[in-house]
């Protein structure tokens, strides 16, 4: 008998409920990755986080080695892969933990309905989201809208689950059982091509980056002795390194949020007797934990938002035509805007932009270029490490006025004030963009009085469409 564990966005052996579950029954378990990039509405994945892919991939089969389950590489539909791995494992019971994208759920129910007709055992399990999004609704049985009375409704309940230790290595007879069943053919991880090589882009992230589970848990253990105390004050100054770096550990399930909250809150109950400051800096934490869950509850309820226009009147609004150069020109981080010129570079060069900065960035790009918020969604599908289909278009629309609980359209973030108040010794942008203040540096692409209020001019016309 054979179980698999299909791993998708849980790349970890510690709290992974499908896999404890596998492993409980105590015979052999083979897990499965399957890099699907051809069923249908699955988002294929962007450069930067292909890159992480394969570093994660790596360290999830070194963790898994270690409790004697081999990682299996296939790629192709993961309808049609499945089944045959399955098969070829001699398997009696497949296990995951569930994903929330509308396509990837209409992969998932198909497979459970073919394996399970087919004799299958087949369960899935809760891992990635401390509520599941149907859990959580408004007394009149809606989705929430807003966050605030999103995160009090999620406060009053039940403290979530607490995380499960890492399965331990099986007892000697079952590894001997292990070796002789049938091994399950796997691609050599090299073959999908997920590392730039020519040119190899990578170099920033390499030294910016220590993906995998044990970096992860090594992130969250810094950031809870060193930075939370520091994080309500200077979260939003992108010079500053207090916040957690967790995102995309969290976006590949590298680490659970259970792991995250109950760890925060161990911190939280032993300073409560000593460090001053840190039991309001948990929750200001937590908080942040909490609008990734938001992200995902919205989508969950209104999928394709990277597409389509979370609040509908939105579809009344008229983007002029693109303007090609000036999308080029904030990719590359040469707007001639200081702030906005690092974030973009920041990105490039390391995958990820501090949150104040790609707020500001977004707005700059949907308003005062006027250029629609899908292509600054798809530039950072394509270019964070963290890019998630759920965080990534929510915050877009919420910047962009569009989406869900969002800011109001005509609070256009002035990148000037904005780096005065955050960066007002100019520390970030010097770092991103060393020859500011020099001749070489670009003239404004823009004037930003004069684009804010061409901006307000289009929304109004939204507004009177109504
Ligand atoms: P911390 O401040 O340490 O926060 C802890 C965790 O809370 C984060 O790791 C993240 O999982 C979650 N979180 C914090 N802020 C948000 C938020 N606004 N929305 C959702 N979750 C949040 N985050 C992503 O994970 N993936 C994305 O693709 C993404 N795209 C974004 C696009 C735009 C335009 C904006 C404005 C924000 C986006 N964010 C995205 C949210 C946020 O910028 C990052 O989560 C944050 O910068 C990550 O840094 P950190 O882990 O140090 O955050």
């Amino acid at each position: 008998m054979t179980a698999v564990v299909w791993f998708r966005d849980d790349l970890r052996v510690g709290d992974n409920p499908a896999l404890t579950a596998a492993m409980a029954r105590g015979t052999r378990v083979v897990a499965v990755y399957v890099l699907d990039e051809v069923s249908p509405g699955v988002r294929p994945l962007g450069g930067a986080a292909r890159w992480w892919l394969h570093q994660s991939l790596q360290s999830l089969r070194a963790s898994l080695e270690r409790i004697g389950v081999p990682l299996v590489l296939r790629r192709g539909a993961a309808e049609a892969v499945l089944p045959a791995v399955a098969t070829e494992a001699a398997a009696d019971a497949v296990f995951w933990n569930r994903r929330y994208g509308r396509a990837e759920r209409t992969v998932d129910a198909a497979l459970k309905l073919g394996l399970r007709a087919a004799g299958l055992h087949v369960q899935s399990h809760a891992a990635s989201l401390l509520y599941e999004p149907w859990t959580l609704m408004t007394g009149a049985g809606q989705p929430y809208s807003v966050f605030t009375p999103f995160w009090r409704r999620a406060s009053s309940m039940p403290e979530p689950r607490r995380p499960l230790p890492a399965p331990e290595r099986p007892a000697g007879s079952l590894q001997s059982a292990a070796v002789q069943s049938p091994p399950v053919q796997s691609e050599p991880l090299d073959s999908w091509g997920l590392q730039p090589s020519a040119p190899d882009w990578a170099g920033g992230l390499r030294a910016a980056w220590r993906p995998g589970e044990q970096g992860a848990l090594d992130l969250l253990a810094e950031f809870l002795d060193e930075k939370l105390p520091l994080y309500p004050e200077q979260r939003d100054e992108p010079a500053e390194d207090v916040t957690s770096r967790l995102s995309p550990a969290l976006r590949w399930g590298e680490i659970s949020p259970h792991t995250v909250w109950h760890e925060t809150m161990r911190v939280r109950a032993a300073a409560a007797s000593g460090r001053i400051g840190s039991e309001g800096a948990a929750s200001t934490f937590l908080r942040q934990l909490g609008w990734r869950e938001f992200a995902a509850h919205v989508s969950f309820h209104a999928p394709d938002l990277h597409r389509v226009n979370w609040r509908r009147e939105f579809d009344a609004f008229e983007w002029p035509p693109l303007d090609q150069g000036a999308l080029t020109a904030w990719q590359r981080g040469q707007t001639g805007v200081p702030l906005v010129d690092a974030g973009m570079r920041e990105l490039w060069a390391t995958g990820t932009m501090h949150n104040r900065v790609r707020m500001v960035v977004a707005s700059y790009l949907s308003k005062n270029l006027l250029i629609d918020w899908r292509h600054g969604e798809e530039w950072f599908w394509q270019t964070l490490v963290d890019a998630d289909a759920a965080s990534n278009p929510f915050n877009w629309q919420w910047v962009a006025g569009s989406g869900a609980d969002a800011a109001p359209y005509f609070r256009v973030f002035n990148p000037v004030l904005q780096q005065q108040k955050f960066d007002p010794h100019g520390s970030y942008v010097r770092r991103h963009v060393p020859e500011w203040g020099t001749p070489e540096y670009p003239e404004p692409l823009v004037d930003l009085g004069e684009s804010r209020r061409a901006a307000l001019a289009a929304y109004d016309r939204v507004k009177h469409a109504k």
